[in-house]
């Protein structure tokens, strides 16, 4: 039986997984279809419940998995397909072409000072913009550009090719393609995690009609200080530091009409951002309007209180039906209904308001399809053994984090340890 282990999706729980199969002895190919391993952790600033740094327990771990002489990062890249079964995989992996030799690119960033074109940045969430050709994020592993093929000029018309004219390394390949490799694998690890629903499509929240509308991704963006705005807390209308913010939980989740489930992690993130606003702007006064409160991780409820003694976050029970722009046409007019028996209507104006979007597992789709595995009701993999809850309805195929199901950062880690041991298990032929 194979040893060889494939895992799909570079998030934390990708990269956990990968670590400890490596640390195990087995040979482990991870599959990353971005240009960088890190997922949604790299973008955000602190993490809730105790307010680390999230790129300082991250990136540890995005170098130890590129250095670990067990692991083998396929960045840039898809599953395009898995067929056999356990423990006899055979695994087609696609590597996009990057245009770029990575074995002679430096990542020293002279390409991209040069680079004419400019298109939106979609690790900011799109509050700032990059260059056609890129480095997703400062700390991106591994430290390789990419040409987004797309929008160079040299691919989509013939023009330009300034990059490989100041690339000293001779790193610039025009004439790169994709290839597609195939690896026998014992088992496979699925960790592709989630997207944010496009909150537009519910014009009710105001999103690309108020100016000072924004996500919560976007929210954490501009807190992070090597974020768009330097980590300045500012409005995008005018750039100027809010003094009050709204945060809307559930926009999209728990709705019959969209995301019936809950997104598990807005609670408590919208709490933290709430928090780390008022360290940013001292005096600033957040309202959080939610559904209920599920604060029941360890420390949660501890920092919900903490949110409201000490930083005066201001918690209020209601759905609210309405934002719109504010009087000057700026900021944001939040129109909801008070809870209780009466029902009255209010209407608050605030500087800037925060959605807190339902999380959706929209790779989940694809891969089921091209593996052969079920999904629940709700799009997430099922998971029907309650003896091994990482087990999906294809033998010898893990699933774990967001993937699984809405899960924070702690747990994700945990699940991603769990399926590591499960499927060691599995290739040792143990109990099944
Ligand atoms: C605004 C916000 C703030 C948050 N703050 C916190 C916090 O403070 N603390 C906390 O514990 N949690 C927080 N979370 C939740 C946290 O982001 C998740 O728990 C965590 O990212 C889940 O990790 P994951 O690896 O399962 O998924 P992801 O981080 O989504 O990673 C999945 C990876 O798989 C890749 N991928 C997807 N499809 C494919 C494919 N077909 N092929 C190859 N690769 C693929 C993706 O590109 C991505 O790199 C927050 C969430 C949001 C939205
Ligand atoms: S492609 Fe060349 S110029 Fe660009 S980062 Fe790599 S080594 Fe530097
Ligand atoms: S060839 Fe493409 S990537 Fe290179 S500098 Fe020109 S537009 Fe940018």
């Amino acid at each position: 039986m194979g040893s060889r282990v494939v895992v799909v999706g570079g998030g934390i729980a990708g990269i956990q997984a990968a670590l400890d199969l490596g640390d195990m002895g087995f040979e482990v190919h991870l599959v990353e279809k971005t240009p960088s391993i890190g997922g949604h952790m790299a973008q955000l600033d602190k993490t809730f419940p105790t307010n680390d740094c999230s790129m300082c327990i991250l990136s540890p771990k995005m170098i130890m998995c590129a250095d670990h002489p067990n692991i083998t990062l396929h960045t840039y890249s898809e599953l395009e397909g898995v067929e056999g079964d356990f423990p006899k995989f055979k695994v087609k992996i696609r590597e996009k072409a990057r245009y770029i030799d990575v074995s002679k690119c430096t990542g020293c960033g002279d390409c991209i000072a040069k680079c004419p074109v400019k298109v939106p940045n979609e690790f900011e969430e799109e509050l700032n913009q990059r260059k056609a050709i890129y480095l997703p994020f400062p700390q991106a592993v591994p430290r390789k550009v990419t040409i987004d093929a797309s929008n160079c000029r040299m691919i989509t018309n013939k023009k330009c090719g300034v990059c490989k004219k100041v690339c000293k390394a001779g790193a610039v390949d025009f004439d790169q393609k994709d290839k597609v490799i195939e690896l026998d694998a014992a088992a496979v690890i699925i960790a592709t995690g989630y997207e944010m629903m496009d909150v537009s499509t519910l014009p009710q929240f105001g999103y690309g009609i108020c100016k000072d509308v924004v996500t919560s991704m976007q929210f954490e963006r501009i807190l992070c200080a090597s974020g768009p705005t330097g980590g300045h807390l500012t409005r995008p209308s005018d750039d100027a530091e809010p003094k009050t913010v709204a945060f809307i939980q559930c926009v999209g989740s728990r709705d019959t009409k969209t995301h019936p489930y809950c997104s598990s992690v807005c609670c408590m993130y919208a709490t933290k951002e709430a928090i780390l606003a008022a360290e940013h702007c001292p005096g600033i006064k957040s309202t959080i309007f939610y559904m209920d409160m599920r604060a029941v991780g360890k420390g949660f409820q501890e920092f919900v209180i903490r949110a409201k003694k000490s930083h005066g976050v201001r918690y209020v029970h209601s759905r609210p039906a309405k934002l719109q722009p504010g009087k000057d046409g700026n900021g944001v007019l939040v129109t909801y209904e008070k809870w209780g028996d009466k029902g009255e209507t209010v209407a608050e104006e605030y500087d800037m308001a925060v959605l807190c979007p339902a999380l959706e597992p929209r790779s989940n789709l694809g891969i089921s399809e091209k593996l052969d595995m079920k999904l629940d009701s709700d799009g997430f993999f099922l998971t029907p053994e309650m003896r091994h809850p990482t087990d999906s309805t294809k033998k010898g195929i893990v699933v774990c984090g967001f993937a699984c199901s809405p899960m924070d950062i702690p747990d994700s880690v945990t699940q991603a340890s769990s399926v590591a041991a499960r499927v060691a298990e599995l290739i040792a032929g143990g109990e099944c």
